[in-house]
Formats: structure tokens, sequence, C-alpha cells
């Protein structure tokens, strides 16, 4: 059972979603702060119809949009956010709109723009074809820092749908059939004692001393964590100059690891080393957790349905001016690196290829990639999909200018309305197919009977103290 309707909508109001696509790459707010972003989405779906609930889960960005009646229930997950310091113009060498602005180097201005196209193309088709069901677009802000979803799955918003899915701006077409790592994002506060470094050393306690050896016990941990587990920090306050004896310093650290319970398990003993650290430089340790997700949870079912989509809708076909574009963008990568960028994908040789225009068969291999999503905290709740499509050159790297100058040009749009078709086409057949979504359920129902969601926020978990690092 099929339609075109989603597919015909999506092509009629391709200039919208561009023009839409284009405006929030111009705004480019960061976490927390995508008010313009935020309204425009809502904006185009008040007027669609839906019913708009603004500032969801305590966040003023975030906001849930409800149409329909009955089940299913298919959820589409936004995003929005940009990043600090990525400010790029649509050209292909490194020219920022603005120095040091924000940009959008992960391409969620094409993101935020399919989701909303999807939803809107798929409430044209139910219409038309009388089908019941209901849509929910959820606005999820600063995915960036690990925030928007965490925390309005801990609210319990996710908890209503049948199925969730989304997507990611990516050099290649296909199915997001990879796993993603846990994450806890935490920073240490060491506190000492002030004093001159020449005239008074030994009444000072240096809290920068206090790091730097938890760094190096860190340094030394890695050795006994599992080769998939990644640590990285960054002193965030190392004191202010030499001659006075650092009372107060910081360190800022991700751990990460393929298991929630691993990256829990890590943490503890960074945290010890944190305390043995402390107590060495005569110093305090405070650990203050300010985020943490879960490692995804894939659904077979629902992957080979979205592969299946992808296969059935026609990928973009690039023209010779996009191929020049994307030739000039690559330059400075050489291939070798960009192969490897793509390698965690696919085997295939696509050296010598600018642009992907097919879509790649679904992995059956196990991939785990070494980044970490918020889209992974909704997956323990719902089955939930993500596809990906080809929005800029293979093998450039994410959260980078060229990332940004590509995503505002007519390659990114390509992607971006593929992937609007991909998702409403795959959504359609969902809620018009009742086994097919009857067994991507009773998949989830299986993975998840023996390990429940639980939110892995910190109790004390404040939302301003995330909007203020
Ligand atoms: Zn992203």
């Amino acid at each position: 059972m099929t339609s075109e309707i989603g597919l015909k909508w999506v092509n009629e109001h391709s200039e919208r979603l561009i023009e839409t696509s284009d405006k929030l790459w111009e705004f480019a707010e960061t976490a927390l702060h995508e008010y313009q972003s935020s309204d425009l989405l809502q904006g185009e779906l008040k007027q669609a119809g839906f019913e708009v609930e603004t500032g969801v889960a305590g966040m003023p960005t975030a906001f849930r949009a409800r149409w329909g009646n009955g089940t299913p229930t298919v959820g589409f997950l936004a995003e929005y956010d940009a990043l600090p310091g990525l400010s790029q113009k649509s050209v292909p060498r490194k020219e920022p709109m603005k120095e040091g602005a924000p940009g959008h180097g992960c391409g969620h201005n094409l993101l935020g723009t399919a989701v909303l196209g999807a939803a809107l193309a798929l409430k044209a088709e139910m219409e038309q074809d009388n089908l019941s069901g209901t849509i929910v677009v959820f606005g999820c802000p600063a995915e960036e820092i690990m925030v928007g979803k965490i925390v309005m799955a801990r609210e319990g918003l996710f908890d209503e749908l049948d199925v969730a899915l989304t997507w990611h701006p990516q050099s290649l077409n296909g199915v997001m059939n990879c796993g993603w790592v846990a994450m806890n994002s935490v920073k240490f506060d060491f506190h000492g004692i002030t004093s001159h470094a020449a005239f008074a050393p030994e009444m000072g306690r240096s809290a920068l001393d206090a790091v730097e050896l938890m760094n190096v016990g860190v340094n030394y941990l890695r050795e006994h964590v599992s080769s998939n587990a990644r640590i990285h920090y960054v002193i965030t306050n190392g004191g202010r100059e030499p001659n006075i004896v650092p009372g107060y310093a910081q360190v800022w650290y991700y751990i990460r690891a393929p298991k929630r319970e691993e990256v829990d398990a890590i943490y503890a003993r960074i945290k010890d080393i944190a305390e043995g650290a402390a107590l060495m430089a005569g110093t305090k340790v405070e650990a203050r957790l300010l985020t943490a997700c879960h490692d995804c949870l894939l659904n077979t079912s629902l992957n080979r349905h979205l592969s299946d989509s992808m296969q059935c809708v026609a990928s973009p076909v690039w023209s010779e001016e996009e191929l020049r574009f994307a030739r000039e963008l690559t330059q400075g990568f050489d291939a070798n690196q960009r192969m490897r960028q793509i390698s965690i994908f696919t085997r295939d040789n696509l050296e010598g290829h600018m642009l992907h225009s097919d879509v790649l068969p679904l992995n059956d291999t196990h991939i785990l990639l070494p980044g970490s999503t918020d889209v992974s905290d909704v997956s323990w709740i719902v089955p939930t999909g993500q596809i990906m499509t080809a929005c800029y050159p293979i093998g450039i790297p994410p959260h980078s200018w060229q990332l940004t100058a590509s995503v505002s040009t007519s390659i990114g749009h390509k992607g971006m309305l593929y992937a609007a078709k991909v998702l409403v086409k795959a959504a359609s057949e969902l809620i018009r197919e009742a086994g097919l979504l009857a067994r991507v359920k009773a998949e989830h129902l299986k993975n998840t009977s023996e390990k429940k969601y639980v939110c892995a926020l910190p109790e004390d978990f404040s939302l301003s103290t995330v909007h203020l690092e």
C-alpha cells in the first residue's frame, strides 16, 4: 500500500521548504537560544493546522505540535541548533559571514526543515486518503550540548508515541543502522588556597596541580577501559597568572562508551581519581554532571522498512555546478582522510566521487559510531529510526566551515528534500500497514523487556546550569 500524495506535496512545496531551511541557516542560533528558529517552525506548523505547545519540558525553545486523531501516533524529531564559531558564507573557501559567530556546521537547518516537510506532507496525505492517526512533531532544541531530547524524555513527552522518525544530514544516503555511544558530560571544580607563588608557596594549595594530577591518573586509566570507550577533556580554568597559586581550577570531561552501564562504571572510577588528585594536592573537588545520554537501541524491522523507503524514492542527481562546488570544498583534505571518514558506513571505494548519488544497502554488521546523540534516549522509549542523506561532499568532516557552506546550497537543499520524501513515505506506510507497525513495536518490546529506560540525568540536573555553561 502506498501513495504518492506525500511525495507530491514535498515537490509542490519545495521552494517554501528551501526558504525555511535558508532562514534557519541565517538565524544560526546555538543550543537553547534557538528562539527565531523555533518560532519559524512553530509558525509553519500552526498555519497548517497543528496544535502547538511552546516551551515544553521547561525549555523556551522546545515545542510539541500535534495534528490528527486516534492511533497510530507517529512522532517526528526536529533539531535546529547551530554551533559556535562556524559562521561561513555560501562560498567554497573559508570566509565567515561574521568572524566568530555561530554557523550550521552540523546542518540542523536542513534537519528541522525536512522534518517539518515530512509532517506537513503526511498530514496532506492523511487528509486526502482519510487515514486515522496522530502526527506529533517535537521541536528538540540543544542537540549539540546533548540536552533537548533527554530533558523531554525525562518529562515523558515521547511516551505517547508508537514510533519516532528522524534523520541527519551526512555525506552518504542510507539508514543509520548503527550504534551511538552513551556519554557523560561532567565538570570537575577543584578548590585550593591562593597564595604568592614565590613569596609564600608553602601557604598555597594549587587547584591546577590537582587538575593535572587527575588528568595523569585518567590517562593511566585509559589502558583499563574497553577500546571503544573514549575519554576527552579540556582545562577550562587553570588559574590566572604564574605568580598566583591557583586557588581554583576546572577541567571538563566527556566520557563515552558503547553501553550506558559502562559509562557509569568509568565515571565512578574517574570520580575516585579526582578525589585522589584532590587529596594529593591538598585541595577539594566537586564533580558536576552536566548531562548524560544513553547508547542507541536499534530496531531492525524499522530500519529495514526505512531502507526500502529510501530505495523507492529517487535520490538526488547532481549538476555539474554542484559537483564543481563540492570539489572545491574538498580541497585541503586528502582522499585517504576523506575515505576514512566514510569507511565506518561503507566498504565501497568512493574515491573520485564528490557527492553520493546511490543509496547504501542496509548494513547488517553492527556498526558502532564513536559519537553520541540525544536521539538515543528516545530510542529506548519508543521504536526510533534514523536515516541520513547526502547533503555535503563525501568525507568532509562534520562541524566544519565546509559543512556550513554546503548546507546552504542546492546540495544541502536536495538532500533535505530527499529526506523529507523518504520520511513521509516511511511514515505513511507505518500508518497504513498495521502488521508492519506491530512488528516494529514487538521488536522494541522484546529489546526493552530486560532494561527499561531510566533517564541518566542527575537528580539535581538544572537547565540553568547547562544554559550558563
Ligand atoms: Zn548534528
